[in-house]
């Protein structure tokens, strides 16, 4: 089945975006949620378990303290009001993965509300109102077995691993946001960048989008230009990458636009969206709250964090991403553009750890934006995860600026790094990549040039001092780029010119 989808330029003639966020963070405790169980993630399946995240009748749950907290400071880095007392509420539905037939969630009474996150598209600034932020516990996985696609069709049978249920999930979601125009799918991209920025920064989770520890529903609608109203959304399910966020708004945008455009009517609906054609295709009617009958959970006491201890919280704060951005970009003597290319490039924290490491900022910001930015590219990955590190590059730089090795020799120095031989200083040493002194060799090499291209040499005495750069490209050629080019144009000059 393929979608009628609208050329995106064409859209916002007629049309008005509306998107909303929810994400879901695992948090990175030790425990679960609500029983000692360990979070290990990759552990055998069901290793991890007990009669609490089971939902065995007559376990009790008990509310881990440190997720509590965590999710505390999050609210408090996104500008929350943080609730003097609130309590969880059961959320209930028939799924296989939970275990005890509800989700232990919060309700009507979430643990931070009223927060705001400011993003950056482009120069400009939007701000993206957080409607609450509460605790929840994740749900097991179900496996579909047998089948091609590792989806519940043509599977013969499914199994559950309940070693993730129970884990302490915090639901972030935003207010819907509107005013975002052509950039909406960018603004989406942007807001969840910094999410996990922030969060990362808090230390509150590892925040693999990979690994599922950080999953996005994206909501989308479109109403008609000057429309009172908005239009009808829908929600992406479990996005799970940056680019897969933008990629999402932008499909549902064109989807929907044909649909409204045909005079038809969008359905209220959870989507599912696939990673390999970038499309969505509808999940299930979305649900009503009151479908879930959520009432307080019986079994947990309210959570009342004391205020003191709150603003104990909030003074410990670590710098945010924002903050630290401010300050790097005014210590490097950086552009806001020149900033901005920085952290697209998801360079920021790279640099920042090569310069810790000793390399000039201007060093470390040509060696991953240039060379490293362009074997990721080429490669199809992110530059965090070029087998290189921060100490390796910036060992790199110090190579090149005391003249053991010049940029050429650097990169393949590089190349030695990135295939495992080693440090910087190892694969120099081990692959012979040092810069030729004045020695024996070069002198050779640089009486070999002159030899071998008389009409080169009868041209330079002759006053065309120029083509002398014929003969440092012969050296340089015959040395394998390993002298440096000052140094053989002068001995070039000393013999041809005459010193
Ligand atoms: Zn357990």
């Amino acid at each position: 089945m393929s979608d009628t989808l609208v050329d995106y330029d064409e859209i916002l003639t007629r049309y008005e975006p509306v998107i909303g966020l929810e994400t879901h963070v695992e948090l990175g405790t030790a425990s679960k949620m609500f029983c000692g169980c360990a979070t290990t993630f990759g552990a055998e399946p069901n290793t991890q378990t007990c009669p609490v995240c089971l939902g065995l009748p007559g376990s009790l749950p008990v509310a881990n303290a440190a997720a509590i907290e965590a999710t505390i400071r999050i609210g408090l880095a996104l500008g929350c009001r943080i609730a003097s007392w609130c309590r969880f509420a059961r959320k209930n539905y028939f799924y296989p993965d939970i275990p005890k037939g509800f989700q232990t969630s919060q309700y009507d009474e979430p643990l931070c509300t009223a927060g705001h996150l400011d993003v950056e598209v482009d120069g400009e600034t939007h701000r993206v109102e957080i409607e609450r932020v509460h605790l929840e516990e994740d749900t097991g996985k179900n496996l579909h077995v047998g089948g091609a696609t590792g989806r519940i069709h043509g599977a013969s049978h499914s199994l559950v691993d309940f070693n993730r249920a129970g884990i302490p999930l915090v639901e972030i979601v935003t207010r819907p946001i509107p005013g975002t125009g052509a950039k909406a799918p960018e603004v989406a991209r942007a807001y969840v960048s910094e999410l996990r920025d922030i969060i990362q920064t808090l230390g509150a989770s590892d925040v693999r989008m990979e690994q599922g520890s950080l999953r996005c529903d994206v909501n989308t609608s479109l109403a008609p230009v000057g429309s009172l109203e908005w239009g009808t959304r829908t929600e992406t399910k479990n996005v799970n990458s940056l680019r897969s966020v933008e990629r999402a708004v932008r499909y549902e945008m064109r989807r929907q636009a044909a649909v409204l455009d045909a005079a038809g009517r969008v359905l209220q609906e959870t989507r599912h969206f696939h990673e390999d054609t970038g499309s969505t295709s509808p999940g299930r009617s979305k649900e009503e709250a009151t479908d879930y009958r959520y009432f307080p959970e019986p079994d947990l006491v309210p959570v009342a964090p004391d205020a003191e201890w709150v603003e104990k919280l909030a003074a410990e704060l670590p710098e945010l991403p924002v903050a630290r951005r401010a300050r790097l970009q005014q210590e490097w003597g950086l552009s806001a553009t020149e900033m901005a290319w920085l952290v697209n490039a998801g360079a920021l924290g790279l640099v920042d750890a090569t310069v810790a490491a000793g390399a000039t900022p201007a060093d470390a910001r040509k060696w991953w934006l240039g060379e490293l930015a362009r074997r990721a590219n080429d490669a199809g990955v992110e530059l965090s995860e070029l087998a290189v590190t921060p100490r390796q590059v910036a060992e790199l730089t110090r190579l090149v600026a005391e003249g053991t090795i010049n940029d050429q020799l650097a990169r393949q120095a590089l190349d030695g790094v990135l295939a495992g031989e080693g440090d910087p200083a190892q694969v120099v040493e081990a692959r012979g990549l040092a810069v030729l002194g004045e020695s024996d060799e070069l002198v050779a090499a640089v009486e070999a040039a002159i030899a071998g291209a008389p009409d080169v040499v009868a041209k330079v005495q002759g006053g065309k001092v120029q083509a002398l750069g014929a003969l440092v490209g012969a050296v340089m050629k015959a040395t394998r780029g390993k002298a440096d080019a000052a140094t053989v144009k002068r001995m070039l000059e000393e013999r041809v010119v005459g010193g």
